[in-house]
């Protein structure tokens, strides 16, 4: 069969940088009139490459996502970056309405506090460095906001990202470089060896396993809201992408 498109095929740009946008582009290998160009940020040293076409690196805001969009004939776009990726978000459905291209949000749902869980619920990262008591933090909200924390002094941070953190950063830190997936046996016992007073995450949804062993724990969680999501059609899975996928193949 030949690795070259066909008429008629509908190129699709996938925004990715997440697990889901890895595997719509694995899904859509075996889509019939689809072909994919999966596109990352580039802050990773060694990503993980997802299937099809890879481009890598930023687009030159809403103007160069849009020459882009047209030099490429996309004719759809699905925008699977990690739901707190806000300006993507912004400059993808910017772009898509310009273009004239279809654009579909794929995003988790996000979390649900249950019986047992002690939740604080704040509306940025900023929010919940200010909402901290002191005490030791696990630090689950990404390296790149991680100086919103430098400030506080009297905390100890167990900071876990997949690239080291720059500065600025907290004084009394241990950083922790792991990828997920991640246990809720080794989550209990990262929180049993650290003594750790109070977890701190971003409501990305998906895999919970630090919030199971939050909650198991008693410790209490500080979780950093959604940004809001444009107007645009969204689905929760891989498999209802590719279903609005398949409609658009098929127009
Ligand atoms: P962001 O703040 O929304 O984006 C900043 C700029 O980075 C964008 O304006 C764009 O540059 C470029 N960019 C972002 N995602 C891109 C993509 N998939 N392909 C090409 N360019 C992209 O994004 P971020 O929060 O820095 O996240 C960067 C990437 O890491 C995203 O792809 C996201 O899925 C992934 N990620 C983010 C988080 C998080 O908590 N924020 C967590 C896990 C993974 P131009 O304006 O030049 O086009």
């Amino acid at each position: 069969m030949s690795a070259e498109p066909t008429r008629g095929d509908l190129r699709v740009l996938i925004l990715g940088g997440t697990t889901e946008g890895r595997l719509l582009a694995t899904a859509c290998r075996g889509l019939a009139g689809v072909r994919t160009i999966s596109s990352l940020a580039g802050r990773t040293d060694n990503p993980i490459i997802p299937a099809g076409e890879l481009r890598i690196g930023g687009f030159g805001g809403v103007a160069g996502l849009v020459a882009f969009l047209e030099a490429e004939k996309i004719g759809a776009i699905v925008d699977a970056t990690h739901v707190f990726a806000r300006t993507m978000t912004e400059h993808a459905y910017a772009a898509a309405q310009q273009a004239g291209v279809p654009l579909l949000l794929l995003r988790r749902p996000g979390w649900t506090e249950r019986a047992g869980d002690r939740w604080q619920r704040v509306p940025s990262v900023t929010a919940a460095a200010e909402a901290l008591t002191g005490g030791r933090v696990f630090l689950t909200t990404g390296r790149q906001e991680i100086g919103a924390f430098a400030g506080r002094g009297d905390c100890w941070f167990l900071a876990r990202s997949v690239e080291p953190p720059q500065p600025p950063m907290p004084a009394r830190m241990e950083v922790l470089l792991d990828r997920g997936p991640f246990t809720v046996e080794g989550e209990l016992a990262l929180l049993r060896e650290h003594r750790i007073d109070v977890l701190v995450t971003k409501d990305s949804g998906g895999a919970d396993a630090k919030l199971v062993a939050a909650r198991t724990e008693g410790v209490p969680v500080i979780m950093v809201d959604r940004p809001p999501a444009p107007a645009a059609p969204s689905v929760p899975t891989v498999d209802a992408a590719v279903t609005w996928l398949t409609v658009r193949a098929a127009e």
